[in-house]
């Protein structure tokens, strides 16, 4: 049943990912087996390829697969085949985060996502000459045309919408927005500027509008995002290599904002966004960060600086309710998407890393 998967399996973190074929492991209690339709590429997919990283290829990458539910194991009572299903994040379920509705928090967050394979050792697949291929990655490596995962995993959704636009919403999308609805609270006639207008921010954009933030700020490097983002609701939108951005903003917004989203991880954008707020004022920052960050005398000046991880979210719960916003029309994810064929995975992941494209989609064939 799982053999003959079609994978793209990363082997050299420099190099391209390729389409093998590979046989899966096992599915055991508590899991699900899903043919996957459609999965987003995430920032953090390209963690593998960071030098340093602690996960060794060969490895199966992608952790926003969509698709269709074809086995279930025992005990899973909630999840049925043939439901149509979006895949987010591994939480074991039990530790006090999770059990307290703060799975994104879950004590074991990073050995179940970004190891690339199960906390009991397994790894999940080996390829054609029965070598090990990691393909537990976010608890379900869905660049493949099929993922195991855990069925506390797995969202159900409607059967007639389109999975390559809700595919995404298991985690990049709900990071942006989360972090705006769940973690800053973003309310009516607030400020918010947001650094890094890519899928994450894009997200957090469409949120804060849905929100009613009356002043929304975009800062990025790429023209043509800030042009998406002037589109989807932003209010003022600048090139982030301008002097003074800090000072802009806090003139335009008549002494500071009341929230700033980074989504880049870089310490200086950090700084410009806490520079950016009014006193009171909270920044949240999702990202890797990409070194030390040192907070000079008045950096916080009653400002909160929150780390937010998955936008602080319950996909069960979060997932259906950004359907909901995305069919009234108040959350235009859609906007975000191009779609690539499975085969074209590594023009997808060079467009999207040069900024061309928001939020790619592969179609599995
Ligand atoms: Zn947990
Ligand atoms: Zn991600």
């Amino acid at each position: 049943m799982l053999k003959d998967v079609e994978a793209a399996v990363l082997r050299d973190p420099e190099g391209a990912y390729t389409i093998e074929t590979v046989t899966l492991d096992n599915p055991g209690p508590h899991q699900v087996v899903v043919a996957v339709r459609a999965s987003g590429l995430c920032h953090t997919d390209a963690l593998p390829r960071m030098t340093g990283f602690p996960v060794q290829p060969p490895l199966v990458t992608g952790h926003e697969g969509a698709g269709v539910v074809e086995w279930v194991g025992a005990d899973v009572t909630d999840v049925a085949v043939g439901d149509h299903v979006v895949m987010s994040f591994a939480h074991c379920g039990s530790c006090p985060e999770c059990q307290s509705g703060h799975p994104g928090y879950c004590a074991k967050f990073a050995e179940l996502n970004l190891f690339g394979r199960s906390i009991s050792g397994g790894v999940g697949a080996t390829d054609s000459q029965g070598s090990p291929v990691g393909a537990k990655w976010f608890g379900q490596s869905s660049f493949a045309t099929r993922a195991v995962v855990d069925a506390r995993s797995v969202v159900v959704v409607d059967d007639d919408l389109d999975l390559t636009v809700l595919a995404p919403l298991g985690c990049g999308v709900i990071t942006g927005a989360g972090s705006v609805l769940n973690t800053m609270r973003v309310s009516a006639g607030a400020s918010i500027a947001i650094f890094g207008v890519g899928p994450v921010g894009m997200s957090a954009l469409m949120a804060a509008k849905a929100a009613g933030a009356t002043r929304i700020i975009a800062v990025d490097l790429h023209e043509s995002r800030l042009d998406l983002a002037k589109e989807l609701g932003a209010t003022d939108t600048f090139v982030g290599s301008v002097d003074d951005l800090a000072d802009q903003i806090q003139t335009l917004s008549g002494g500071g904002t009341n929230f700033a989203f980074d989504t880049t991880g870089v310490p200086s954008v950090i700084l410009t966004a806490l520079a950016s707020l009014r006193s009171g004022g909270m920044c949240g920052t999702v990202a890797v960060q990409l070194g030390d960050l040192v907070l000079g005398s008045g950096a916080m000046d009653g400002k909160a600086l929150v780390s937010i991880i998955e936008g602080d979210s319950v996909p069960r719960t979060f997932i259906p309710q950004l359907i909901d916003m995305w069919k009234a029309g108040e959350f235009p994810v859609d906007r975000l998407i191009r779609r690539f064929d499975f085969a074209e995975l590594n023009e997808a992941e060079k467009l999207s890393g040069e900024g061309e494209v928001i939020k790619a989609v592969v179609v599995m064939p």
